[in-house]
């Protein structure tokens, strides 16, 4: 399991990744595509707010998408109103800024704009369970088996100290990874393919779990992670 912000890159690094990107750009999520206009950055959720009960609440998801996503999209609105950034993807506008110390609200907005709706498109009702075809096979590769995914999954999320994001992705050898991100980063920035999210800000479940993330987390794998759309980045 890995864990990396931006504090722990160099300028270097980022050069690298963004080389990186141009493939990955190619083959990105078609839900959250690599190029989502700031328009298309907000869509409305896949689902009604109470779909997801009772492991996050209708309330939960209220304030979640009407109040934090909300503002996260109407900061990045107005950050980029009058700058050459208006025309730009989101997903170029976090590449972008990423290594940009003038520019960080904008990072820090743009990137969790992108986080959330990963994790809206990240959850389902009545998901969970284990994943099947492809997908089941890389993660019994790369992970051994499933029970061994789940509970590294869990520690990761578990494990990020603060607010931050619990990541599936394909690292750049092609290998399932486990990482965990604090705060706003995202390993899309790092031209990382991401199959699946899960968000561990405490905006995200303290209404329905209070203090106990691990079981936030281990009811959100086994009921209702969407491995069909994890399975979709996986392929393209
Ligand atoms: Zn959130």
């Amino acid at each position: 399991m890995k864990s990396f912000g931006k504090s722990a890159l160099d300028r270097r690094q980022v050069v690298a990744g963004g080389v990186a990107l141009a493939a990955a750009t190619l083959a990105a999520p078609a839900i959250v595509g690599a190029r989502t206009t700031i328009a298309e950055a907000m869509p409305p959720l896949p689902y009604p707010d109470d779909a997801l009960a009772p492991v996050i609440s209708a309330t939960t998801i209220g304030f979640h998408y009407g109040k934090h996503h909300k503002a996260y999209y109407d900061n990045m609105v107005r950050l980029v109103a009058g700058t050459d950034f208006a025309n730009h993807s989101v997903e170029e506008i976090v590449r972008t800024t990423l290594v940009n110390p003038n520019r960080t609200a904008l990072y820090n907005n743009a990137a969790q704009v992108w986080n959330h709706t990963f994790y809206w498109n990240s959850m389902r009702p009545n998901g969970g369970g284990e994943p099947s075809g492809a997908l089941a096979e890389r993660i019994a590769n790369d992970f051994g088996d499933f029970g061994t995914f789940r509970q590294k999954f869990i520690e990761a999320a578990v494990g990020q100290f603060g607010s931050g994001w619990a990541w599936l992705v394909e690292g750049r050898d092609k290998k399932l990874q486990i990482v965990r991100t604090g705060n706003a980063d995202t390993p899309m920035a790092q031209g990382l393919k991401c199959l699946l999210a899960c968000d561990v800000w405490e905006h995200a479940y303290y209404l329905d779990w209070q203090n106990r993330r691990a079981d936030y987390v281990a009811a959100w794998l086994d009921k209702l992670a969407n491995w069909e759309f994890a399975s979709r980045n996986l392929s393209l």
